[in-house]
């Protein structure tokens, strides 16, 4: 395949040592072969040259004084990737581990994932290596205004808008919105994710949570099957992670598992998510308190984990939910889940499993959600909030919530017809990204070498 080690081999150059990047790029573009071969448009118009190089990018410093007095400084990223469809849209992420290529990475996915929502988006992503544990709220809300201080020049309502991602919830979504606020004078949809009584969307905090279970539940019933009565094994205890578990309850499912960065739990008569809530979204707190509650349930820290393997995927389940982070379920974590039975992964994380852990899935047959279908839900309903900003509405949780489940039923719909399409019926790493790329693919042909 000259084309894509071609281009991996050109970007290296470009864009030296952001592996994961390389990742994304080469899963893509392998599986667009068949859609390049069919159809010689794209390669007369070096749309693959062009999509993988950002429209723009902003790297700039973000200095901040500590409650000590002293000052401190992150490096901070915005990434404007593609705007054939709309707008910039995507998160950002404040971790430590945040640098260059993990920006790349989920933007160049951002472009896919939102043009297979159908909805009139484009990608981008952003964040900082800035590490919000452990630090005041007074400390948080003055990175914030540092961080918005030159990121309000780069974004408005139909530029770019920003979202939250991990380490970046409704309280830093708050305090860069009111740093905007100040800036411009404008009180516009310049985010989302917002808090309800100042613009947000009921149902925003959800619907990645439960994009990625209805998305399962989607690829089940087409086969017959249903989430009912299944056992599941979830990663992550953040946004994505307790909402997955809250709507897997409300369909009839058993979640067992959770995990933080420090250890996982394993909880054989289902995770008990008021608790779970109270330790994440209340307290801030590490898993292993969990077991303060629940004595029979099992903890285990990361330096417990089987060497090179991610423990939560050796828990016994019929599916599987990744909602932490990226590269999170290997190989060897693969055949663990296949030898135990697991029918089903949809992916609430961005890339959570590797290459060689996907090929297991699609060899293997099961229902394989792939992030950038699977956790969409998140994205599509901030669209939604955009549209109720613009609009000066606000519409009930019913009304988003169903609109999340049509928008859920169309991307898997438009994912495996496409896969249909190109004679590999079921893989739907294949149909997404050929349908994400074609949309935006034909609207750059459409706008012009710009
Ligand atoms: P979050 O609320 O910050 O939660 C992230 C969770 O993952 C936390 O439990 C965190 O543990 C754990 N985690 C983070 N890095 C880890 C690592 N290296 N190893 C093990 N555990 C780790 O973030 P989120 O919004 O749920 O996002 C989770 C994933 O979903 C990310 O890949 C994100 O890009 C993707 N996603 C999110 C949305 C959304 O709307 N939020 C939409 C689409 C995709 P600690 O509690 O110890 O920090």
């Amino acid at each position: 395949m000259p084309y894509v080690a071609d281009t991996i081999a050109r970007l290296k150059r470009s864009s030296p040592a952001e592996v994961e990047f390389y990742q994304a790029v080469e899963e893509v573009l392998t599986s667009l072969r068949p859609l390049l071969d069919k159809d010689p448009k794209y390669k007369k118009h070096n749309i693959i040259e062009r999509i993988v190089e950002p429209e723009r990018q902003i790297f700039f410093r973000v200095p901040w004084i500590d409650d000590k007095g002293n000052v401190q400084v992150n490096k901070a990223y915005r990434i404007e990737y593609n705007s054939a469809l709309g707008p910039y849209k995507g998160g950002l992420r404040f971790h430590p581990s945040v640098y260059s290529g993990i920006i790349e990475l989920l933007g160049f996915e951002q472009i896919f994932k939102n043009a297979l929502t159908g909805l009139a988006i484009g990608g981008g992503k952003g964040g900082s290596d800035f590490d919000p544990k452990g630090k005041s709220d007074n400390e948080i809300m003055r990175f914030c205004q540092s961080f918005m201080n030159e990121l309000y020049r780069h974004i408005g309502p139909t530029t770019d808008v920003p979202a939250g991602d991990i380490g970046v919830g409704s309280r830093e979504i708050g305090y860069m919105f009111g740093q905007y606020k100040r800036l411009t004078g404008n009180y516009d949809g310049v985010f989302t994710g917002k808090k309800l009584n100042w613009g947000g969307s009921l149902g925003r905090t959800e619907a990645t949570g439960y994009g990625s279970v209805y998305f399962a539940q989607n690829m089940l019933e087409a086969r017959g099957d249903s989430l009912e009565g299944k056992v599941c094994a979830v990663s992550g205890a953040g946004n994505v992670a307790i909402y997955t578990i809250q709507k897997l309850y409300q369909l009839g499912a058993k979640p067992v598992t959770c995990s933080d960065s420090r250890g996982m739990i394993y909880d054989e008569r289902g995770i008990d998510l008021a608790l779970l809530k109270q330790l994440k979204e209340v307290e801030g707190a590490s898993l292993e308190k969990y077991i303060e509650h629940h004595k029979d349930a099992i903890y285990t820290p990361v330096s417990a984990y089987p060497a090179g393997r991610n423990h939560v995927w050796s828990v016994p389940c019929q599916a599987a939910f990744p909602s932490a982070t990226q590269n999170e379920l290997n190989e060897a974590d693969a055949e663990v889940l296949l030898k135990n039975g697991c029918v089903c992964i949809s992916e609430g994380a961005n890339m959570p499993s590797t290459p060689n852990a996907v090929e297991k899935f699609l060899k293997a047959g099961i229902c394989y959600g792939p992030g950038k279908a699977a956790n969409a839900g998140g994205v599509a309903t901030s669209q939604l909030e955009m549209a109720q900003n613009a609009s000066m509405q606000q519409w009930t949780f019913e009304e988003v919530d169903a609109k999340l489940q049509a928008i859920m039923h169309g991307i898997f719909t438009r994912a495996s017809e496409t896969a249909a399409e190109f004679g590999h019926p079921s893989n739907l790493v294949l149909g997404a990204n050929i349908a994400g790329f074609r949309r935006v693919a034909d609207a750059m042909i459409d706008q012009g070498v710009v």
